[in-house]
């Protein structure tokens, strides 16, 4: 049996005004509620409130885990660099990574996910297939020197994460693992309470083929996914793939040249040709990996530099700096068309189909040219789909107009294939006498944004509030005051805990009435049960903290109502 929680002896102290720095909900809340507190930027202190609700998330995640068959281990956070030199990722993370020395000068990182360390425990630990398949896991420390720490722990520097990893001998082993990932993450989200949905996802940095993030709907996300109100797809924007249409552009007359001066944006050449925008084609010039590259993509659409660079991966894409026109008469900048760029390579977006007619630069300054017809006037060297998309953008599936909502990634799950073991030489003895090369899934979640998140989408204006599983209590007492109600409170305190409830009690004394009920609702426990005006006869009211309904009970009956709710 737990013991009370009294809030006379808790560390809490709740603010009444949000923390000047605060942009989201989870993070102001949070703050003002006293469960976490900024240590530094990106980096938070879990206070006694926070701690119980992170150990709820962690609790719920580590059943599923286990119900799976996952053996928890628990690896180090300081890791030598040596591994992640030899994967590569030392240098591909970047300035993401947090590097340091040791005594003598030895090389460190701070682990920001662990596939090198987990594949090199497997080859120590598994050298037969019988000793395969098996499923690692760990809830722990991550590092990672994330450009922009904001919103509270949603994005840390320092977070908490589940991350597992399954090691199979065959394609089939680790398909299913990744399908008992799958099933482990929507039992686990379901159970937290978050809203999600599972999207297809591109694969970044992990390499490997399947791979799909788990997204909780919040406006407070910095992912955005695209869903179809007619079909099951849904998609990370970054992974929409829209493919060209070919059209029959026969019927286009000859290129002509128009005069259009001071014409160097899509917005003045439409208004001075009195044309849409998305009959205009945009060339975007960009760097990859230093040499220049023109994207065409419609006059209405925006290239997603996040996707091109998804696309174009490990190479590096920048903007074009007016520098990089010196030198290149060839490259009129405001006026480029593709018609005259020669041997400069030219990515274009699938809706420049072949047979699709446009007007572009004319690679002249002041002039444009109508009638440029794809694949009759200009070569599309390589498509990609690199819009931004929008709303009502066709499903690639069934043709209906996507839907397009911001998210927050909770999850994600991989089928990471041989990378990983390729690199380490991870085999095992198979049942033919021979070396088989195993094969990896990686999965995680973000278990300290998973409190975030839950704050996000269940908060109300007055403040937290939780669903029963991950609350730091399943009731919250309040003693309006008087001795005679502080009396009934702990009594009733001590009678829930004793029938198994989490009880959380407000005998704070000196503390208005007003404020413990305001406290309550910041706090955000489920039901908040008020000793107050007709405590001399025993009865109690009880707040339901989503709905607000209110009901007043006895003490038994009380105690009857919440212990049923289980
Ligand atoms: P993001 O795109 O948000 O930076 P990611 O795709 O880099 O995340 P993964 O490498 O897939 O993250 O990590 C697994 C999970 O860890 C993510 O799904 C997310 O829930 C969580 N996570 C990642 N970065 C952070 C962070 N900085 N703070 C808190 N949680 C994080
Ligand atoms: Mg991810």
């Amino acid at each position: 049996m737990a013991q009370v929680q009294r809030m006379s002896r808790l560390m809490i102290k709740t603010l009444r005004d949000d923390p000047a720095d605060a942009e989201t909900l989870n993070h102001k809340l949070l703050v003002r509620a006293g469960y976490v507190r900024r240590t530094a930027a990106g980096i938070w202190s879990w206070l006694p409130l926070g701690k119980k609700v992170l150990e709820n998330v962690t609790r719920v995640v580590r059943e599923e885990m286990d119900a799976i068959g996952g053996q928890e281990v628990l690896l180090p956070a300081l890791l030598p660099k040596e591994p992640y030199e030899a994967s590569g990722r030392y240098d591909e993370y970047g300035d993401l990574l947090f590097r340091l020395q040791d005594r003598k000068g030895s090389e460190y990182l701070l682990g920001p996910t662990h596939e090198e360390i987990f594949t090199q425990v497997v080859k120590d630990m598994c050298s037969s297939y019988k000793d395969l398949p098996v499923i690692l896991y760990q809830i722990q420390t991550k590092y990672r020197d994330e450009a922009r720490p904001r919103a509270g722990v949603l994005r840390g520097r320092e977070f908490q994460m589940k991350d597992s990893y399954s090691f199979d001998t065959t394609d089939e082993g680790l398909v299913e693992a990744y399908q008992l990932h799958r099933a482990a993450y929507i039992r686990i989200f379901e159970r937290l309470g978050l809203d999600h949905r599972i999207v297809s996802a591109v694969s970044g940095a992990m390499g490997g083929s399947a791979s799909e993030e788990f997204l909780a709907p919040a406006p407070a996300g910095e992912d955005t996914f695209v869903d179809c109100p007619n079909c099951d797809y849904a998609a990370n924007t970054e992974a929409v793939t829209f493919t060209a249409v070919p059209v029959d552009g026969s019927a286009a007359g000859p290129v002509e040249e128009l005069d259009t001066p001071d014409t160097p944006t899509i917005e003045t050449l439409a208004a001075h040709l009195g044309v849409s925008a998305s009959a205009t084609l945009k060339n975007l010039l960009v760097k990859v990996d230093g040499e220049i590259v023109a994207v065409g993509v419609p006059g209405d659409r925006e290239v997603d530099l996040g996707k091109l660079g998804e696309h174009l991966a490990p190479a590096v894409v920048e903007l074009v700096t007016a520098e990089d026109f010196e030198g290149r008469p060839d490259l009129v900048r405001g006026y480029v068309g593709p018609q005259g760029l020669g041997k400069v390579r030219y990515i274009a977006d699938p809706r420049v189909a072949p047979g699709t007619s446009w007007i572009t630069g004319a690679n002249k300054e002041g002039k444009h040219a109508r009638n440029v017809v794809a694949g009759r006037d200009f070569e599309v060297g390589e498509y990609l789909d690199v819009v931004v998309v929008q709303p009502d953008d066709p499903c690639p599936n069934c043709g209906t107009g996507l839907r397009v909502d911001r998210a927050i990634e909770i999850g994600h799950i991989f089928q990471l294939g041989r990378k990983y073991a390729d690199i380490f030489a991870l085999d095992v003895l198979g049942q033919q006498g021979k070396p088989v090369r195993v094969t990896m899934g990686s999965y995680g979640i973000g278990v300290s944004r998973a409190v975030a998140a839950l704050a996000e989408q269940t908060a109300d204006e007055q403040g937290l509030c939780w669903p029963r599983e991950i609350a730091p209590a399943d009731v919250h007492v309040v003693a309006a005051g008087k001795a005679l109600q502080t009396e009934l409170a702990l009594a009733v305190s001590e009678k829930l805990s004793a029938a198994g409830l989490r009880v959380m009690v407000d005998d704070r004394a000196g503390v208005s009435p007003g404020v413990k009920f305001t406290d309550a609702e910041l706090i955000g426990v489920p039901k908040i049960l008020v000793a107050g005006r007709r405590s001399a006869e025993g009865v109690l009211e009880l707040k339901d903290r989503r709905t607000g309904e209110r009901e007043e009970l006895t003490v038994d009956e009380a105690v009857a109502r919440l212990t049923a709710q289980g």
